[in-house]
């Protein structure tokens, strides 16, 4: 599933493609529950409404319109937003822009949605749904302690992954900051040390960081705008690499399920 970076990633390009363009046309081919609204309702909104410009928060792109409205976006599992691909059977939504282009919307899996939303109910709908953003740059260590304090019995993947607590982060970057931290994702917060509160918290930023330099990561299905893959996928730890040695220790790495998920972690380097 796309994380913050590869979310990131696509806010970005879209900034870029769409904002200040003009939907000419719309078109919807998926099915009822991918949308919030009956399809002629929707695509009337749509049609004839500028895109001002985009925002990310959490993993949700929101696409803001000239009309009040916002197209808030979960890609889910396998959501995309293609640029100027012709549409196949998984394209759910055209967007016909000015200038002879078209955003398409696919979706092989049907998970992902879109919902138009008045621009005045966003932020009550998100502000309940998820934590803070941590490239915030007010999200400072001190914060990230006090949040790890108001769950000690919680361990440390699963609260990494509770968009509640914290936005955008998935299976792929929880693993990742783990072997960070050299913290075993199994452990609850009460016992992890200052010293290792701290390595997680530079680790999540650090990695986060450097995937949306590289575009995020491609580990199965992601593709950017233009069908691109992130190849922040070269530089994984852990995730995926179950069975192999580790690149710091040379160890064999080790799965285990957390929370019915598989997390592949270090014996040796991960304590
Ligand atoms: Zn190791």
């Amino acid at each position: 599933m796309p994380e913050l970076p590869e979310v990131e990633t696509i806010k970005s390009q879209l900034n870029k493609l769409v904002a200040g363009k003009k939907i000419i046309f719309a078109e919807f081919f998926g099915p009822q529950k991918m949308i919030n609204l009956p399809k002629n309702k929707f695509l009337k909104i749509l049609t004839g409404a500028k895109i001002n410009r985009v925002n990310r928060r959490a993993k949700l792109l929101i696409l803001e319109l000239n009309n009040d409205y916002v197209l808030l976006t979960h890609l889910k599992m396998t959501g995309k937003y293609l640029w100027n691909i012709p549409k196949d059977k998984h394209t759910h939504l055209i967007l016909k822009l000015s200038g002879e282009n078209q955003l398409n919307f696919k979706d092989v899996r049907k998970f992902g949605y879109l919902k138009l939303i008045k621009a005045e109910e966003l932020s009550k709908l998100l502000g309940k749904d998820y934590g803070p953003e941590p490239l915030d740059k007010n999200f400072t260590l001190k914060k990230f302690e006090n949040l790890l304090l108001s769950k000690p019995k919680s361990k440390i993947k699963q609260i990494l992954l509770d968009q509640k607590f914290i936005a955008g982060i998935g299976n792929i970057y929880a693993q990742e900051a783990c072997f960070y931290a050299g913290i075993l994702p199994d452990r609850k917060m009460e016992t992890l040390k200052k010293e290792e509160v701290k390595k997680l918290y530079k680790g999540l930023r650090t990695i986060l960081q450097t995937s949306i330099k590289c575009g995020g990561t491609t580990a199965d299905d992601y593709l950017d705008c233009y069908g691109k893959k992130g190849s922040y996928v070269d530089k994984l730890k852990v995730y995926g690499r179950k069975g192999l040695p580790c690149l710091k220790c040379k160890s064999i790495l080790l799965e285990s399920r957390l929370g019915g998920r598989g997390t592949v972690y270090c014996p040796k380097c991960q304590k």
